[in-house]
């Protein structure tokens, strides 16, 4: 199957950053040639005046959620807690995949391919990523077994979970670990045992709140990140979502072990925990940063555009300083950095012969990007365009998303099933 891309603005993020003004031939799901394109194609796409980026990566999420938008907004956060547990207490398997399905719909609309989940029930939210055609890096939730309304102990569901899905080109199994504040040493280390035999990405929750650093201190002596490498839990296999409330000495933990970290700026902020991610001493220090958007009950929408920018401007207004986090910079933690956070950096995360197509096309037509020149265009994909501006989407080289439409599923009954499973799920219910 060869298809080509004909005529775009090509925003490569290849090491030299280059924009290119051509075609891009996919081949079996690959990047076969960037330039000027000769020959016939079985599929023609015309990217005249439209910009070509590579497909989005949001590090941290919980997909399945995504149905709950909207029902606790603007609480404190330890009712926010409360109410969210109960809900999630209640779900049933059909409410988790319509939510899984409408999530994994609005990210590929709004131009992300990749995706990293923190939930159980993942083989349920496996389905919905097969059936829409992103890629999900599924992280089964594992906790102290008191602590989890799973059947089973949590640790032995995620080697399940691997065993049953590993081996598909979509689903990729990952570890996930729900934090310090539900999981001991021992699940802490069980999980880095297994992940680090089967080359898997562990991801967890890092230093949200305050309130989680005091209880850390309090029980085991030390702060969130400290006890962690203090335990030989951290390493590059790691994911560490949040990390706001971090010290310097856990910033050079973070890169001694070469662990990763998830920013979530949206979550954090609407949930009012107060801490800004420290990013310009990560990136001094060498930590690989990416961002995530979190579930839809802190965010609430996963437009990986939205997220960009709002976390330049927190950056900034925080530190006093335009020049923390420049566009490029931002681009680059949603595109290859984010693959990098995910270990997967030679495989997606730019315009590269040899890598994955995965492919989006910005519509040059909208007017929130325009004027639209070389020069500009990395600063308008930052700071003026939205995931409504994503036009169509490729991933694995399979046309996903076409002219603002799912190719994959049936968008109005995706959106049906999902406005009855929030009916059962929200508190009018019970
Ligand atoms: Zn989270």
């Amino acid at each position: 199957m060869r298809t080509v891309i004909r005529n775009g603005h090509i925003v490569t993020q290849n090491p030299s950053r280059q924009i290119v003004k051509g075609d891009i031939l996919v081949e079996d799901g690959r990047i076969a040639g960037i330039g000027e394109v000769r020959g016939s194609a079985d599929r023609e796409i015309d990217a005249t005046g439209d910009i070509v980026i590579p497909g989005l990566v949001n590090t941290h999420s919980h997909v399945s959620m995504s149905i709950l938008k909207g029902q606790i907004d603007d609480l404190p956060f330890d009712r926010f807690l409360d109410r969210g547990f109960d809900i999630d207490a209640r779900r049933t398997e059909g409410d988790i995949l319509a939510g899984a399905r409408q999530g994994c719909m609005e990210m590929l609309l709004s131009g992300t391919t990749t995706f990293v989940d923190l939930y159980y029930a993942q083989d349920v939210i496996a389905r919905a990523v097969e059936e829409t055609g992103i890629r999900g890096i599924l992280g089964w939730a594992v906790l102290d077994a008191q602590y989890t309304t799973q059947s089973g102990t949590p640790l032995d569901n995620a080697k399940r979970f691997h065993r049953s899905h590993s081996g598909r080109s979509r689903v990729i199994p990952a570890l996930g670990l729900q934090g310090v504040y539900v999981c001991s040493t021992e699940t802490f280390l069980g999980a880095k045992e297994y992940a680090l035999d089967n080359d898997l990405l562990l991801t967890f929750h890092l230093s949200e709140t305050r309130k989680e650093v005091v209880d850390c201190k309090n029980k085991e002596g030390k702060r969130p990140a400290d006890y962690l490498a203090g335990i030989d839990f951290l390493n590059d296999h790691c994911l560490a979502a949040h990390s706001a409330w971090l010290t310097m000495a856990e910033i050079r933990q973070l890169a001694r072990t070469g662990a990763k970290v998830s920013t979530c700026p949206v979550s954090n902020m609407k949930l009012a925990t107060g801490g800004v991610a420290p990013l310009p001493e990560m990136f001094q220090n060498g930590v690989t940063v990416s961002i995530g958007t979190d579930g839809s009950t802190t965010n609430n929408c996963l437009d990986m555009f939205r997220e960009m920018r709002v976390l330049s401007l927190l950056q900034k207004s925080n530190r006093w300083d335009p020049t923390v986090l420049p566009a490029q910079q931002l681009l680059d933690l949603v595109t290859i950095e984010g693959a990098r956070a995910i270990r997967m950096e030679d495989r997606i995360g730019s315009i590269e012969v040899g890598k994955q197509a995965d492919l989006v096309i910005m519509d040059g037509r909208s007017a929130n990007l325009r004027p639209l020149r070389p020069e500009n265009m990395i600063s308008n994909l930052v700071y003026s365009a939205c995931g409504a501006d994503v036009k169509t989407v490729l991933c694995d080289g399979e046309v996903v998303v076409e002219d603002h439409r799912m190719t994959t599923v049936d968008q109005e009954k995706v959106l049906a099933d999902g406005e009855a499973a929030a009916r059962s799920s929200s508190d009018d219910a019970v």
